[in-house]
């Protein structure tokens, strides 16, 4: 009996998974195993929501598993130390596992190797699971390894030949007497997000089908549709790999138009910051590139960040966005841009301080986009106009002209008609006294003055 163990990390899928492929063909058995990893909680990477998420797609993994015959092992601790136990109690000759961009990913690998060559087993490692194009795999001509702007990648990133997805195994046999601990059920995690949706890649392929279907065809036009709520919401099943972005592309492209080209260049997005990411790990906490900012801290933005975080700044707009990402884990990328930009350049606090917020919170919550994201608002990482601020009410009058996504989420302004939803310190006070809503905690112009100042930029 040749045995394999799948170690599955974050492509918690079966369909187009080229480890679990390999592992099968390369043995009559395999054990298909993931680990709670001690290293993730003590990184403070661990989040509520994102727990919850996780519980769905490993019931799900394992139930797909068990229609085909087999099961998930699941265990938790050090990963290096359980995936060489496990590899030893199977009598395994090899560990597949899917390569990993972040710095943690790479020292994972780097552990699992090292353990397993104590006990005379080799560690395979396959490239374009968890992105479509390798990190590396494409390079500018000159200079550092990895490109440092989005159009020159996507240019070559779209000519690269993409492998062809993969089928489901119609059959997973797993050897006996392999000990798994129990799956963990969603119900016992507390402090999620109401809306907090389902996890798992049966919930993945099902989206991705009704994307296909109706909406991906007019994704150019409404992606930026604040009330439209008209993107794919794939983000976190991209995350934690129930949904395979190879096999995505080559369904996206089979629809064609520009719809579906436009929504191609926003996966483009996820593995040019993952390139990034991949060349330049410390970026996931320090600037891509520093602009000598002295941003405000906790001392004297306190209030501030507080207001911002619970979505009372007395911008509907940017406090709109801010209580969805509160109530569903997730929000709009148009509301991420411009709360982004509202806390690092109008109230000029450290980025990191955003971004650990959104880690907090964001189902999708992803080091490599969050992070690089993140300066990209701030004007630390890859925007090519770094000091461009985002006026919130222009941004609210633009992608949410009738004030329907800020109703939405601000029932205290409700009552208020149209677009006048979005300015209501205009109100005369007689009518303003009648909402039960804070006064502006930023002077916009003030904001963007201090900012533009701080960067040496004329005013
Ligand atoms: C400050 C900030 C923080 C962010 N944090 C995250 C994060 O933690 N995790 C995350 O997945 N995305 C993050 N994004 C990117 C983007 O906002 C989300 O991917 C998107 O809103 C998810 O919704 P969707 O799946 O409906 O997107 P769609 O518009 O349907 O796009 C499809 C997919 O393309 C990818 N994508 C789209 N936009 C971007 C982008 N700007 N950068 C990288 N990939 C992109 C995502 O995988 C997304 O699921 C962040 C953006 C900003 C501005």
């Amino acid at each position: 009996m040749k045995v394999s163990v799948v170690l599955f990390t974050s492509d918690l899928r079966v369909h187009d998974h080229p480890p679990l492929r390999a592992a099968l063909a390369a043995g009559d058995h395999v054990v298909p195993l993931f680990v709670r990893d001690d290293g993730i909680a003590a990184a403070g990477f661990a989040a509520p929501n994102r727990e919850a998420f996780l519980r769905d797609c490993l019931a799900d993994l394992d139930a797909a598993l068990r229609a085909r015959g087999g099961r998930l092992v699941l265990r938790s601790g050090d990963v290096a130390d359980e995936v060489r136990a496990v590899a030893a109690q199977a009598r395994a000759d090899e560990v597949h596992v899917a390569a990993g961009e972040s710095a943690y990913a790479r020292s994972r690998e780097e552990r699992l190797r090292t353990a397993l060559a104590r006990d005379g087993r080799r560690l395979r490692v396959h490239e374009a699971v968890s992105t479509v194009v390798p990190p590396g795999a494409v390079t500018p001509s000159s200079g550092s390894g990895h490109f440092a702007v989005f159009t020159p990648y996507f240019r070559h990133w779209s000519r690269v030949r993409l492998r062809d997805p993969l089928p489901a195994p119609r059959t997973v046999r797993v050897p006996a007497g392999i000990d798994s601990a129990p799956l963990p059920p969603r119900a016992g995690v507390r402090g999620l997000s109401a809306g907090l949706p389902v996890g798992g890649e049966k919930a993945g392929r099902r989206r991705v089908s009704a994307w296909l279907r109706n909406g991906v065809m007019a994704y150019e036009d409404t992606h930026d549709d604040l009330p439209g709520d008209a993107t794919s919401r794939l983000s976190a099943h991209l995350h934690f790999g129930t949904v395979s972005p190879t096999e995505l592309v080559h369904r996206v492209r089979e629809v064609g138009g520009p719809g579906a080209e436009g929504f191609v260049r926003q996966l483009c997005w996820r593995d040019f910051h993952r390139q990034v990411l991949a060349a330049r790990p410390e970026t996931a906490s320090a600037d891509y590139r520093p602009r000598r900012d002295r941003w405000r801290g906790e001392a004297p933005a306190g209030e501030e960040i507080r207001a911002w975080q619970e979505g009372r700044t007395g911008f509907p707009i940017v406090d709109a966005a801010m209580r969805q990402l509160l109530h569903e884990g997730w929000m709009h990328n148009r509301g991420r841009l411009l709360t982004a930009s509202f806390l690092t350049k109008t109230l000029y606090v450290d980025w990191r301080v955003g971004a650990r917020h959104f880690l907090a919170w964001l189902v999708d919550g992803d080091v490599a986009n969050n992070q690089l994201n993140w300066q990209w608002a701030a004007g630390t990482g890859t925007d090519t106009r770094p000091n461009r601020v985002l006026n919130p009410v222009r941004q609210a009058l633009r992608y949410d002209p009738n004030g329907a996504y800020v109703r939405r989420w601000v029932p205290e302004l409700a009552a208020l008609d149209g677009p006048s939803v979005h300015e209501p310190w205009k109100l005369p006070p007689e009518e303003r006294a009648h909402y039960d809503y804070p006064d502006p905690i930023v002077d916009l112009a003030e904001g963007r003055d201090r900012f533009l100042r701080a960067r040496d930029q004329r005013i």
